[in-house]
């Protein structure tokens, strides 16, 4: 066992060379800069166990996702990451635990060139808060409000990988070997999230308006339809799946509702359709799909039909406190 302070030099080890620290860990506050002509945009979001991850998840992946999710809000603003602080309760200081919970945190930082400049540290039950800073070209915010009617939907990577994880813990069917490589994929996806940084950056200038998928798709296209005033009709045979899903899930009838199941990180952006051969070409250069599932209308809330032209109930998304 460790102390308080020795556990915070553990952490100012995580600390990557940055030139815009000016004063990082160690002090009362971090002092940081930021590039000219740029705005900050920063987010919020705290894991707590059992909610936001399973009691028995692995501490390096609880580490991974809590940066995770929050530099996938980052790109859904389309900022670049550049400063993170650390807010963490820990109920006792086990270095089987915090070792490894310290690891993936550092190894999500890095992946994306943030740099941990403070954070506090108490004692209690278990949870993890990261507060992710990152910028932007003045007025350049991809935000939830700018969707307009004629705009095509896209969304990135697969979706309902992670949810279908989440639905069959516990309860797996018996797998041959190419259903183990599938199961452990999605539970790859589940445990931890690769946040879609490049892209949000890329999209700059390019979508109208942007959101991360965490919730579940349709409660967060419904954001957009609402913040922007309009209606989005998604088909649902267009929603991308991956192998992995379809090889677990073999009935295409119960593939596509883990698509709105949520936990996906992925990026869902609207966009006129001149912009389709770009966001073509971006797909290609990040070596990542972008589907285009829907488009956008005047009206109101999200709705979904089948190739068929069929009306489909919304799978409702996750919500917390839900009665
Ligand atoms: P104070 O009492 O002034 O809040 P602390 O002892 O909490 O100071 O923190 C000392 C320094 O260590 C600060 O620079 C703070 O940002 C940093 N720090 C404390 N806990 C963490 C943490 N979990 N992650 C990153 N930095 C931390
Ligand atoms: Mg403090």
């Amino acid at each position: 066992m460790i102390g308080e302070f020795e556990l915070i030099e553990r952490i100012a080890a995580l600390q990557g060379a940055d030139s815009g620290v000016r004063i990082g860990i160690g002090d009362d506050a971090a002092v940081l800069a930021i590039s000219p002509g740029h705005e900050l945009a920063v987010t919020t979001d705290t894991l707590v166990a059992g909610v936001h991850f399973p009691l028995d998840a692995k501490p390096a992946d609880i580490g991974f996702k809590a940066v995770a999710v929050n530099l996938s809000d980052l790109a859904a603003m389309g900022a670049t990451p550049r400063y993170a602080t650390l807010a963490l309760t820990l109920p006792s200081i086990e270095m089987g635990f915090v070792e490894p919970l310290l690891g993936g945190i550092g190894e999500a930082l890095k992946r994306d060139g943030t740099t941990l400049v403070g954070g506090d540290t108490t004692r209690g039950p278990f949870s993890i808060t990261i507060t992710a800073i990152g910028e932007l070209p003045h007025g350049a915010a991809l935000t939830r409000g700018g969707a307009n009617a004629g705009d095509n939907v896209f969304v990135s990577g697969t979706l309902g990988d992670a949810a279908a994880a989440l639905a069959m813990r516990g309860h797996w069917p018996i797998l041959d070997e190419a259903g183990k490589l599938a199961r452990s994929r999605l539970e790859q996806r589940l445990a931890k999230p690769h946040p879609r940084v490049s892209l949000g950056v890329a999209l700059r200038g390019v979508a109208s308006a942007c959101i991360d998928v965490s919730d579940g798709l349709a409660q967060d296209l419904g954001h957009i339809a609402r913040l922007s005033n309009v209606a989005i009709v998604v088909d649902v045979s267009l929603l991308p799946l991956s192998r992995a899903l379809q090889t677990v899930v073999p009935d295409p009838e119960q593939q596509w509702p883990f698509a709105f199941g949520g936990d996906d990180y992925e990026l869902a952006f609207c966009a006129p359709p001149e912009r389709t051969i770009q966001i073509e070409c971006l797909a290609a250069e990040l070596k990542l799909p972008l589907t285009c599932i829907g488009t956008v209308g005047p009206g109101r809330d999200v709705h979904l039909l089948d190739r068929k032209g069929r009306v489909r109930e919304v799978p409702r998304g996750y919500e917390h406190f839900r009665a």
